[in-house]
């Protein structure tokens, strides 16, 4: 099954990038090429890409090749089973039916453009009549192609915009899904997705690294000062880890006071060093209590590190790391504690 995860403004981006290239190539914006270039620019599948800068290079960007790609790589992967996804697919069929219908409708009036063409070249005996008789049949037919493609042409041109508000909203529906509302995070489904995609895609697995890392004593948290400060909390320590992580790193809300980090190409000395910076962060900041000024401290969360072993499923890997995140609650809490080896 093929999922989406990009994000509304990632979505955006490809748009702007898919309609440079549409005309820069003079791509005639078909449902496939859609779907063709939307893949490409998302850049997660090699082999579409090298066919399609192949086929540039060679001949120039055609429908034919688009179709090409897409039979070849792209149909069989259009299985997702939201309502909007179901949509979409419904919508690319009915496309692909009209478009199919338009051409064995352009091949017939070829083809008869041809036996006309056939008729006034070979023929010796032609009287006035039969010539004017097959003129006609030749502008007619010309002038039902000239007809047939304008009017494709105008159906290209709402099946475009029709495409385009449907990727929008699949883009917003898929981010809505994927982000946990409270602190605007990935959530744990989101988080989950982006882990499996990297421990395939990752070449040297033993360069991934997970922290996780739990609020301590948030219960007590939530009796002292109830349950919207503990919100604000979240929020707040959402926000201060952020500051110290890079923007390739993933951090997301994966429960109620538990949040995960995933690393990529860092050693696991490096991630043991990333989480004491956050754990510090964490436990030396203070946050103003709007309506009293009062100053909130004593925030403090418990960490596990662990890099992936390879041949190990995201779920042993989660748990070998979570028994390492509750060693550190055990020895006495803010904390950091590395995982063991499986
Ligand atoms: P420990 O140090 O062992 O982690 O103690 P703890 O109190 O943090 O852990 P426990 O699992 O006993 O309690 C977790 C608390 O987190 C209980 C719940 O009220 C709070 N919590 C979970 N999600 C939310 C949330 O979205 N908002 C708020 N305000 N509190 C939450
Ligand atoms: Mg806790
Ligand atoms: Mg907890």
């Amino acid at each position: 099954m093929k999922v989406y995860t990009q994000s509304k403004a990632e979505a955006d981006a490809l748009f702007e990038q898919i309609e440079q290239a549409f005309a820069q190539h003079q791509v005639i914006p078909t449902p496939i090429n859609f779907l063709v270039w939307y893949e490409y620019f998302l850049g997660q599948d090699a082999q579409l890409k090298a066919m399609l800068d192949e086929g540039i290079q060679h001949n120039g960007y055609s429908n034919l090749l688009g179709v090409k790609i897409y039979e070849s790589l792209l149909k069989d992967k259009q299985a997702d089973t939201s309502e909007l996804e179901q949509a979409f697919r419904k919508f690319l069929e009915r496309m692909i039916s009209r478009l199919m219908d338009w051409t064995k409708g352009m091949e017939k009036h070829t083809q008869a453009l041809d036996t006309y063409i056939h008729d006034l070249t070979t023929r010796g005996d032609i009287d006035a009549q039969t010539l004017a008789s097959l003129t006609h049949n030749v502008l007619a037919t010309t002038r039902s192609i000239v007809s047939s493609q304008s009017d494709m042409q105008q159906e290209l041109i709402i099946a475009t915009t029709k495409i385009k508000a449907l990727q929008k909203e699949l883009a917003e529906a898929r981010s809505e899904s994927m982000t946990d509302t409270l602190t605007q995070l990935p959530n744990r489904r989101a988080f989950n997705l982006r882990v499996e995609q990297s421990m395939q895609s990752t070449k040297q697995q033993d360069q991934l690294c997970l922290i996780l890392f739990d609020i301590d004593f948030f219960k007590n948290f939530n009796d002292t000062y109830g349950h919207l400060i503990g919100d604000a909390v979240l929020r707040f320590i959402a926000g201060v880890v952020q500051k110290v992580i890079e923007p390739s790193q993933l951090l997301a809300r994966i429960g109620g006071e538990e949040f995960a980090l995933l690393i990529q190409h860092a050693s696991l000395a490096q991630a043991e060093q990333l989480a004491e910076r956050i754990r510090i962060k964490v436990a030396n900041s203070q946050l103003k209590r709007k309506d009293t000024g009062e100053m909130i401290d004593n925030i403090h969360i418990s960490i596990g590190v662990s890099s992936y072993k390879p041949g190990e499923t995201w779920d042993e890997w989660y748990h070998r790391t979570d028994k390492a995140l509750y060693h550190s609650k055990a020895k006495g809490r803010n904390r950091t504690t590395l995982a063991e080896n499986p």
